[in-house]
């Protein structure tokens, strides 16, 4: 069997080549680049597609989640709840506002924050929880939004890794007071290059993030805030509009990836992921399995041509660049990091491939 890699994007653009080449004529001779129709028809496509009544463009998933903190003015002296196990990203966001990002332990098999565990991380000065959506799967929403509303809390999505994926019947985007999705290329749907979007209900809240990426300005040269320069570009709005009309193919497949993993898989020392059901839509961002011998098998299956990755292999709070936290211990954040493995995942791997990364898996002694 050739290589298999962690993802690729190769089979998904090959198919859609041509539409992104006409597409990236068409704006090339359209002479405008930033904050014109392209934009305006992704905002109203991502919207609709989320079932929101806004979304609005910005510059990464990043600022999406900033702004976002910023709109809802949680700043200096506030403390805002994050899982201890997410990308960076999540606790970058809360100290670009001013305020202070509170670990909080995740759930060992759904990988997401733990609802249990955020009231004891409550006091004066909690003012939001952000609930990561973490490899597709949403949080315990109902939870979340029960204690946020007990404490008068805002809720914000991170859902960064969720484009598509349900709770209860209902779309990522809509599942608290606001939530940023990130275009990174490797998302479920990826632009070219950075991108990202707060996905919102609250039409004043919608209009001031819309501001705060366009420099604090709504008519050009009057500020009425103190803004930042975080937009969607046109030519990868363009690109993002053609790519979004496949998002629920592509998670479809992941979906048939995810089941055949989950189908074929019969080491009974390998902690597979929950699948899909009537509460929970996953979209597989990720398909994350966990191992006592971790390493051990990422190098076992290098070996036999196979791509794994692992997310993640430091928890935030044994960075470097939180060394405020470095004494902090949190064991699920710290066993997720020593036992997790993400399998290769992506439109267009073949079953013959999951089946012969499952014979590997299986015969792991
Ligand atoms: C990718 C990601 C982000 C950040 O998105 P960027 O577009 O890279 O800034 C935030 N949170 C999570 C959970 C992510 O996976």
């Amino acid at each position: 069997m050739k290589n298999i890699p962690f993802s690729t994007f190769e089979i998904m653009h090959n198919e859609i080549e041509k539409e992104i080449e006409c597409k990236f004529h068409e704006v090339y001779k359209s002479n405008w680049f930033i904050s014109g129709k392209e934009v305006n028809k992704f905002e109203e496509n991502f919207a609709t597609y989320c079932g929101a009544k806004y979304a609005i463009g910005c510059g990464n998933g990043l600022d999406a989640l900033h702004m976002l903190l910023r709109a809802y003015d949680i700043g200096e002296g506030d403390e805002v709840i994050i899982p201890s196990n997410t990308f960076i990203a999540t606790a970058l966001a809360v100290i670009y506002s001013g305020a202070k990002p509170i670990l909080v332990e995740s759930n060992i098999s759904t990988f997401n924050i733990c609802p249990e565990n955020i009231e004891k991380s409550i006091n004066a000065n909690t003012k939001a929880i952000i609930a990561v959506h973490l490899y597709g799967r949403c949080a315990d929403m109902d939870k979340i939004n029960d204690i946020a509303k007990k404490h008068g809390l805002i809720v914000l999505e991170d859902a960064a890794q969720a484009h598509g994926a349900t709770y209860k019947g209902v779309k990522a985007g809509n599942l608290g007071d606001g939530a940023a999705f990130s275009f990174y290329p490797g998302k479920n749907l990826g632009a070219l290059g950075d991108g990202g979007a707060v996905v919102i209900n609250d039409e004043k809240m919608a209009n001031k993030v819309r501001m705060l990426g366009n420099y604090g300005s709504v008519v050009k040269y009057q500020h009425d805030l103190q803004g930042f320069n975080s937009r969607l570009d046109e030519i990868q709005s363009a690109f993002l509009n053609i790519k979004l009309n496949y998002l629920d193919k592509w998670n479809e497949y992941r979906e048939e990836v995810a089941n055949w993993y989950l189908q074929y898989i019969n080491n009974i020392e390998i902690e597979l992921p929950e699948a899909s059901n009537n509460e929970y839509g996953n979209v597989w961002h990720i398909f994350s399995i966990r191992h006592k011998r971790r390493d051990l098998l990422k190098n076992y299956l290098e070996n036999k041509g196979i791509n794994t990755l692992i997310h993640y292999p430091k928890p935030i709070h044994k960075q470097i660049a939180f060394s405020e936290m470095n004494n902090e211990t949190y064991p699920i954040a710290e066993e997720i990091s020593m036992t997790q493995l993400s399998l290769p995942i992506y439109y267009g791997i073949k079953k013959e491939e999951v089946q012969y990364i499952c014979k590997c898996l299986n015969e792991f002694k």
